[in-house]
């Protein structure tokens, strides 16, 4: 590994500079331009385990995982051998195959109020089903979100969402209609009392209320105690379902998700990330009778050319296959993860910056300042000037995180005892250099 070195990026520049004459901002999904932190993105030449290589030949402990799905780390062995498995006996068919069947399987032992499930190709398309499936279900047209939650990039979901759109400073998007953002209301994470006000005054239009069981979006904001149970309550006071977003919970926080964790069954819950096992999927589950009422057996149409697609589902199987079968995955990812929060706060106190760092299981964050962060309005209180010094001290020294405090840092289980001291000690350093 070359640490300690000022990066190179003479082909990543390149590489750069050749792609932003024909893809948009020369990416294809908006932070990976790394605009927010000013610098050349990141050119991937390949990954393993819990590093990756980019093409200037720098060598990074990565904590970005994909975004979340690499719970296992890079190219892990036995998912590259099931998707080349996969791959020689066809990869798409449009057609039903048995492995969707072993999936869904799995996913319903697995969640706990998932009775059925159907497979999509993103999170985005997981939400935005499962938004249709409420309304159709419920006959109602509005849904509540909260300030600072990301759910994909449909219409009715782009309306003061966290990260991408955070960082960008973009409350919402042209080209998303009056009319839809009319039926999405927001309200601050964590405020049941906001929850209440607006379904004393409209209860009996909203169709659902759609949250991230732990927010991941702003950083990451842990449910206080007794928001998500409040939720459920309110939404079964009114008739209104409630629906976890657990793209990125599901499979991360625990083997049955964020709901698991605090012990609460929402009506639907949407699934992506550590499911596909780097492969596009995403899928959304709930009870049978809210399930039935998708086509084929009910009126509620949802399709897809490549939903449940081989490949993806020869990736996700293998994936959910190592983490249901091996119990000491959950509990090393813990101790690793709570190990690096305890090194973040400990540098932080000896260099005197100020630091808050927020962690459920393997996701964590740290936001610089002191103050608690419950929601979107304190997540956007961090210094974001210190952040990006902090981001470029960091790369300096082969530690690659999101390049914005908005998103999460993800442990995964190819992360060894040494990549998290290795990763202190930069840390330390960092903070010294930016600051301390
Ligand atoms: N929901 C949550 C909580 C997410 O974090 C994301 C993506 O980051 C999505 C939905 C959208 O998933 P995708 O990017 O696969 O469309």
């Amino acid at each position: 590994m070359k640490s300690k070195l000022k990066r190179n990026d003479t082909n990543a520049k390149a590489a750069y500079e050749r792609a932003i004459r024909v893809i948009p901002g020369g990416v294809n999904s908006p932070v990976r331009a790394f605009s927010s932190v000013d610098m050349t993105p990141i050119i991937v030449a390949s990954g393993q385990g819990s590093r990756v290589l980019d093409v200037d030949g720098n060598s990074y402990i990565d904590y970005i995982g994909s975004w979340g799905p690499l719970i296992l780390g890079h190219a892990h062995q036995e998912m590259v051998e099931a998707i080349w498995k996969a791959a020689i006996r066809g990869t798409s068919f449009g057609l039903s195959t048995e492995i969707e069947t072993k999936m869904a399987e799995l996913i319903c032992e697995a969640v706990p109020s998932v009775e059925m499930v159907r497979m999509v190709n993103s999170g985005t398309e997981a939400t935005m089903s499962a938004l249709r499936l409420a309304r159709g279900y419920t006959n109602r047209a509005k849904i509540i979100k909260f300030q600072g939650g990301y759910h994909g990039h449909a219409d009715a979901m782009l309306i003061k969402s966290g990260s991408g759109v955070a960082t960008l400073g973009l409350p919402d998007s042209p080209g998303v209609p009056k009319s839809v953002a009319e039926n999405t209301i927001t309200v601050p994470y964590n405020s049941l009392d906001s929850v209440r006000m607006v379904f004393e005054q409209l209860g009996e239009q909203i169709a659902a209320v759609i949250v991230e069981p732990v927010a991941g979006n702003m950083g990451v904001v842990p449910p206080l105690p007794g928001f998500l149970q409040g939720l459920r309550d309110i939404t079964i006071q009114y008739g209104s379902l409630l629906i976890f977003d657990e793209v990125m919970t599901g499979f991360r926080v625990g083997y049955n998700g964020a709901q698991g964790l605090y012990g609460i069954k929402p009506d639907l819950t949407c699934l992506g990330k550590v499911i596909g096992g780097g492969l596009p999927v995403g899928a959304y589950g709930g009870s049978r009778e809210i399930m039935e009422q998708i086509a084929p057996v009910g009126p509620i149409y949802q399709a897809g050319t490549l939903s449940g697609n081989p490949l993806a589902m020869a990736a996700g199987y293998a994936a959910l296959s190592i983490l249901g079968n091996d119990p000491t995955i959950y509990t090393e990812l813990e101790r690793k993860s709570a190990r690096l929060a305890e090194g973040f706060l400990q540098n932080a106190k000896q260099t005197g910056v100020p630091l808050k760092v927020n962690r459920v299981g393997s996701m964590l964050c740290s936001y610089f300042m002191e103050h608690d962060v419950v929601d979107y309005e304190t997540a956007q209180l961090s210094n974001m000037a210190l952040f990006k010094k902090y981001y470029a001290a960091m790369i300096e020294r082969g530690i690659l995180t999101a390049p914005t405090p908005y998103e999460v840092m993800f442990v995964s289980n190819a992360h060894s005892d040494e990549d998290i001291e290795t990763t202190i000690e930069a840390h330390y350093e960092a903070l010294k250099q930016c600051g301390g």
